[in-house]
């Protein structure tokens, strides 16, 4: 097999080769990266410099790959999840020295399944952003047009799969930092629900609505990924006890037309790109048209979603980010600073102008007098979108929706413009205000040849409904 071939492979192509010894887990790593090496789009931040001899050890134990379709598989893990002994920068210059002393639990349980990290994906700062623009080590381009963002906050990792530099990797998704890069590259992502994948080891944004999740080519390697991830974690309190279902064995067994899907009304105004808004549209009728029962739905508190964000969310980066003090965590000073200097010194020297923006915002937000304005209503508004949803799936299976409002956009379009890049998100944070799962995948392209993303959403703990109607979508055109 050529190696420039090997970009395109997917997990249990790989897991083929790799059993009929077409190629070494060593040969697939190298090859790899030096495609890492010579790309030019940004995607990652630091390489793994121990990748060569963990895949050399793999070779040694390649029988493993017999029943672990995993084995030896390059993962591209976002610079937000720490990786013991290698970087973990958040994209940020705060964190720009800081060496992660130990493994998320997410990479851990891709790596006892014998996975390899080829490096640590480029992304916005605090996974902040939706262009990868506030990112301190710049932008990532789009692979499909260098003069578009990738999107964000993993814009790294979705460019890196999109440009074959990685055969799937990690992003985290606190807004849609999954789903909306992955729209924007042409590939898959899944947010997991919250509490389906642990949070520990992840740098964290937001508390209550980050989640790590898969990037992929396809459905079914998105399938394995939080397979191995999934789980109760006694590192992170908030994991969920749910028991993990077989999702590959799903995807098998069950049949993708038992799925009532929902179109909800709030998700097709005008305001979306045209060729978005007709390509979702073919999409339903190609369904409808397959004997698929299609229901309108109506969300009526979805268009809330985009501000409660903007309010919960600075309110717990705010505090977050409060142990970035030079001290504990990040960049130093001037030792002859006084206290005070010291926290101007590093605070405004290591954060963009996007994290200050966000403490502010923050800060405010939490302060006294116009926390009960603020905060306080937002959680009242997040239980009433929570409450739609609840409704809505005890009457279909699955939510379609299309996955952002535009195709990628042009590098500096919008990042003097935080309003702009906020809407962005407008078609995914409502998935994370009320802990749902979703997914994004590729549908078709514009005129422009820019991928289109469709998003498929479920009530907590259905990813196995994604993945099957996904699998269906993916696999009949
Ligand atoms: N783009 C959104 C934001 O800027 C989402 C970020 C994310 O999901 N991490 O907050």
């Amino acid at each position: 097999m050529l190696k420039e071939d090997l970009g395109k492979l997917n997990i249990a192509e790989i897991n083929q080769a790799l059993l009929a010894k077409q190629f070494s887990v060593k040969e697939m790593t190298a090859s790899f990266l030096q495609a890492i090496d010579q790309s030019k789009l940004n995607a990652f931040i630091s390489i793994n410099d121990q990748a060569i001899a963990q895949a050399e050890e793999a070779d040694k134990n390649l029988a493993q790959a017999k029943d672990n379709v995993l084995f030896g598989i390059p993962l591209a893990v976002k610079d937000i999840i720490l990786v013991k002994d290698l970087k973990a920068t958040a994209g940020s210059q705060m964190l720009k020295n800081y060496i992660a002393p130990y493994t998320a639990t997410a990479v851990k349980r891709l790596q006892d399944k014998g996975m390899i990290v080829l490096g640590k994906t480029n992304c916005d700062e605090f996974a902040m952003g939706a262009s990868n623009e506030h990112s301190y080590f710049g932008p990532v381009l789009n692979p499909h047009n260098q003069t578009r963002v990738s999107g964000g906050s993993s814009g790294g990792s979705a460019a890196a799969v999109a440009a074959s530099l990685a055969t799937v990797a990690l992003g985290s998704d606190t807004g849609g930092s999954i789903r909306q890069p992955a729209a924007f590259c042409g590939i898959s992502g899944l947010k997991p629900s919250y509490g389906r994948v642990s949070r520990y080891g992840s740098i964290a944004m937001a508390s209550s609505l980050d989640q790590i999740g898969p990037m992929a080519k396809n459905i079914k390697d998105l399938a394995y990924l939080l397979q191995a991830m999934a789980g109760v974690d006694k590192l992170d309190a908030t994991t969920s006890h749910k028991a993990v279902p077989n999702y590959l064995e799903n995807l098998k067994v069950k049949n993708p037309r038992d799925l009532v899907i929902g179109v909800p009304k709030e998700y097709f105004s005008d305001k979306i790109d045209i060729e978005i808004k007709q390509a979702i549209e073919e999409k339903i009728k190609f369904l409808a048209d397959n004997g698929f029962a299609i229901k309108e739905v109506s969300l009526p508190n979805t268009e809330y979603a985009l501000a409660v964000y903007y309010l919960l969310m600075p309110a717990e980066v705010s505090s977050n980010l409060a142990r970035f003090d030079g001290l504990l965590y990040g960049i130093s000073a001037a030792e002859d600073l006084s206290l005070d200097q010291w926290y101007k010194t590093v605070r405004s020297t290591g954060f963009s102008e996007e994290s200050k923006r966000r403490i502010m915002l923050g800060t405010y937000i939490l302060s006294a007098g116009y926390y009960d304005a603020y905060y306080k209503q937002a959680q009242k508004v997040r239980t009433l979108i929570k409450e739609d949803f609840v409704k809505v799936f005890q009457e279909v299976d699955v939510l379609l929706t299309p996955a952002t409002p535009t195709p990628a956009f042009e590098l500096g379009a919008k990042v003097n413009d935080p309003l702009q890049m906020y809407l962005a998100d407008i078609f995914t944070v409502a998935a994370n205000v009320a802990g749902i799962c979703g997914l994004s995948m590729p549908i078709a392209k514009t005129q422009n040849n820019l991928p289109i993303g469709l998003q498929l959403l479920a009530a907590p703990y259905y990813e196995e409904k994604l993945f099957v109607l996904g699998n269906f979508i993916e696999n009949n055109k």
